[in-house]
Formats: structure tokens, sequence, C-alpha cells
């Protein structure tokens, strides 16, 4: 017997209280070989243990997170998908599809992305298809999705350094389902608690124990795979809230093991606090000055583009302008990054040692635009992510101003600006926890509760489609049945 699986999905993460909306040109489609980078397990589109199963690779896009999917871009992508499966149908069956995802797409006017093209593509394939899925833990799973897809996994760790194997583990248990003619038996749980990722991050309790659990779940007989989705907080959708998916041929204890994890979650509710001392920016800064620790950075959460944020809110650029030891130069500060393409193109003009005034923020509509006088010190040009990019600096403040947006997860990535976090007194950064490298480096870091698309006060959005009640924007839940669902 031989067997075939196609490949494909559409993953971004969308914030929807963020102006920006993420066109074509964000999204980075592979197709076919194209994507053998991506399932580095697949040599030659086997598994080599299994050469009875082909995988066809057909289409797969990612866009770095921001705000909602267009509906045209949406539509165009979803199409190509389609068109590639019903071409693969019409040369025969697939007995397996891998439906490569995220989890938390919006795409504007629209709701649950990502289980309307399930369905889409389970109208195509049939139902006799097993259709598996890998997504970020901070996906979310509606119980529409977990009716549609067989087969549902997610990373174990935030920051992510999972997400080849939890993909390989997808398509495994795929290829084991199919060679031994197993249809697993799965169990869906939403627990009404929304959290943000800087407070259940897997690197500090009561994250790490909770998914230390999710792993021994999976090493019980009858469980094959066990996996809880922190959900995302910044789509005010129905669907987002933390879940729970286990599935195995076993369903006593499948959904026994749901409703254990689901309930360690809920019962842990209290105690996530953010994973840095985190207050208001000029809390942030006087912490920075006290310090002696350097490189000291501070984390400009509100905009980070890798949870949602457009990257065009100067919010906190204003701030450091504003504070007098820094705008003396008695102080310093790097400040990275904010897209803004004008102010780019006017210190390209200028070039290095010029003297320039800037407006930057607010190019997709995130807040007021900061006014900035400064001297160029670097520009560059980045063709992958960032476009030009230019830094200037105004009294001690050095911003890092993008054409496009770019995430600085690196301290290489700062120092190819001329810019030393070690040298300087605070190192602002739009992101939320830090990221592994930045996480090595740093001797402080605090988190700076900044205004943003992905503000990290969940009571200061305004949520209208959030099923509630849901800790912690309500007050006093009482205890919520956590029994699972059962499909398959
Ligand atoms: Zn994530």
């Amino acid at each position: 017997m031989t067997y075939r699986i196609a490949i494909a999905g559409m993953s971004t993460e969308s914030s929807t209280f963020t102006t920006h909306r993420t066109g074509l040109a964000d999204f980075r489609v592979g197709r076919g070989e194209e994507l053998a980078d991506r399932y580095p397990f697949l040599a030659g589109w086997r598994l080599p243990e299994h050469p009875e199963v082909e995988f066809v690779p057909l289409l797969q896009a990612s866009a770095l997170p921001g705000g909602q999917v267009l509906p045209e871009v949406y539509d165009a992508i979803e199409a190509e998908i389609l068109e590639r499966l019903r071409a693969v149908l019409d040369e025969g069956e697939l007995h397996g599809f891998y439906f490569d995802i995220h989890g938390a797409m919006a795409v504007e006017g629209r709701r649950d992305a990502e289980a309307a093209l399930a369905h889409r593509i389970r109208s195509l394939v049939g139902s006799d298809c097993v259709i598996s899925a890998s997504m970020d833990l901070h996906g979310q799973v509606s119980e529409d999705l977990a009716e549609t897809v067989d087969l549902l996994t997610a990373y174990r760790t935030a920051p992510h350094l999972d997400y080849v194997e939890t993909r390989e583990r997808a398509v495994r248990n795929l290829v084991r389902c199919l060679v031994e003619e197993i249809r697993p038996v799965r169990a869906w749980v939403r627990v009404p608690v929304l959290l943000p990722g800087e407070k259940t991050s897997t690197r500090v309790e009561p994250a790490k124990s909770v998914y230390a659990s999710v792993e021994e779940a999976e090493r019980l007989d009858g469980v094959m795979d066990a996996s809880l989705w922190v959900g995302y907080a910044w789509a005010d959708e129905p669907r987002s809230a933390a879940t729970v998916v286990v599935y195995g041929t076993d369903q006593g204890v499948v959904s026994a093991q749901a409703e254990r994890i689901a309930r360690a979650w809920w019962d842990a509710r209290h105690e996530f606090e953010f994973c840095a001392p985190a207050g208001p920016a000029d809390w942030c800064v006087a912490q920075a000055f006290e310090s002696g620790q350097r490189p000291f950075f501070v984390s400009d959460s509100g905009d980070n583009p890798t949870a949602g944020g457009s990257n065009d809110v100067a919010w906190l650029l204003g701030h450091l302008l504003a504070t007098p030891a820094l705008a003396s130069g008695e102080r310093t500060a790097i400040w990275a990054s904010c897209v803004a393409p004008d102010a780019v193109r006017t210190c390209v003009d200028a070039g290095v040692g010029a003297r320039v005034d800037v407006q930057v923020g607010g190019v997709f509509g995130g807040g007021e635009p900061v006014a900035m006088s400064g001297e160029v010190t670097h520009v560059t040009r980045d063709d992958q992510v960032g476009g030009d990019i230019a830094v200037v600096r105004s009294g001690g403040v050095s911003a890092v101003l993008t054409s496009r947006r770019k995430p600085f997860h690196y301290v290489a990535h700062l120092q190819a600006l001329g810019l030393e976090p070690a040298d300087h007194d605070l190192t602002a950064v739009k992101i939320g926890y830090l990221q592994p490298d930045l996480y090595q480096a740093a001797k402080g870091w605090v988190l700076a509760l900044t205004p943003g698309g992905v503000d990290q006060d969940l009571l200061r959005l305004d949520y209208q489609h959030v099923v509630r009640p849901v800790h912690p924007l309500d007050d006093d839940l009482a205890d919520p049945d956590l029994t699972p669902v059962i499909f398959g």
C-alpha cells in the first residue's frame, strides 16, 4: 500500500486592535520544492523509514504577525491552494493532508479564518482523508476547527524553540494513522482564560509546569498527542481563549487528560505574571538609569510587531526624547524600531553626518507622529526585511527607522547599525518577552506597558466579541465546566 499526503497552509498572527493591514507583499509564499527548507525532516519528500508515503508540497504562505489580512489577499492565496489541491486530486487519491498553520490569522470582516480554510480543504479531500495540523501555541482552536481537523498539535515552548519538531510530530502522527489504520478520537476543551504570551512564557512558572504535564500526558497508553493553546489575546473574536486538545485511541484516557490539563491551566490563572518586571515607561527608564548593568533592555511591548503590532507607534520615542537626561545626552538610549519610510528617505538623501528634521510614527495609523531633529549616524539597506534603514541621533537617543516592518531580535542587528547596547544606558526594542539572543545578552530587562495594537494591559482594550465571562476580563468567575467535547 502506498499513500499520498498533500501539504499546504497559511500562517500569520493578526491583531484586530492594530490599524495595519497585512497585504500580499507581507506574505512569503513558497510553492512545491521551495518549501523543502521548511520541513528538513522530509528528505526528498519522504520520511526515511516510510518510503511508501509520498508528500506533495502545494503552497505555504507565511507573514510576520500584524494587522488583519486583507480579504482579497486571503481569497487569492486560498484560491491557489485549492487549485493546486484539485490538480493533485485529479492525479489520484489523497490519503492525508498536512495543514501547516499558525492559528491566529484574522481576515478583515470575517471570523475563524483557519476553520474556514479547513472546511474548504475538507470539501475537496473528502471525509476519509486524515487532516493533521501543526500550530503555534498562541493560535486559537475553535470547536469548529477541532471538529474539521482530525489531528491538531501545537508548540510546547514560548519563546518558540520547537517549531520544526512540532511540524514533524504533526507529520509523523499523520503517517502513523495511515499506515496503522488508526482513526483517533479527540477531546477538545475551551478554557475561559485569555492571557498574553508575556505572562505565559514556558521559561517560567506556572506555564513551565503545566506544559511539562502536557508532555507527560502524551506518554500515556492510548494517547498520541496532547496540546495546550494559550490562545491569542489581541483578537476580538469569539474563539479567543485557551484550549486543550488530546487525541489517541482510548477515549476514556484522552478525555480525562484533556480535562486534567484544562483544569491545571484554569487553576493556575491567578499565578500568571509578566515574565519580567513590568511598569509604565517612566518607571522603566528610571530602572535602567539606576541599574549599573549594561546592556539593559526595555521591551516597548505595546507595538511588538512579532505579536501583531503595526510597528509604527512612536509613543516611547516621544517619551525618551522628552526625558531631560536623554535629551541632553547625559544618558544614552537606543530605540528600535519604527516604520517611517518618508523619514528614512530624508536620511538617505541627506547622508550620514547630516542634520535632519523628520516625523516618525503613525504611517499605518498607529498613533501620533513624533518630531525628531538630529544627526543621521547610519544608513543601510536590508533587501530581505526592513528595506532602507536609517539611524537618527538626537541628544542621547538613537532611533532606528525602517522602510518596512522589521523586528530586532539580535544584538548583531543593532551592532550592524553602529549601535552597541552594552555602551548605552538603555536599549528599547519593540518586543514582548526577549527572544533568546537578547535574553542571553541582557544584564537587565524590564517590560514597558506602552500603548499599541498589542497592549499588554488587556483591560484597556475594547473587546466586543470575545465570549464572556473570561479571565481576567471578568471578575469572580464561577468554576467552569471543563468536560471535553469528543470528536471522531
Ligand atoms: Zn507564538
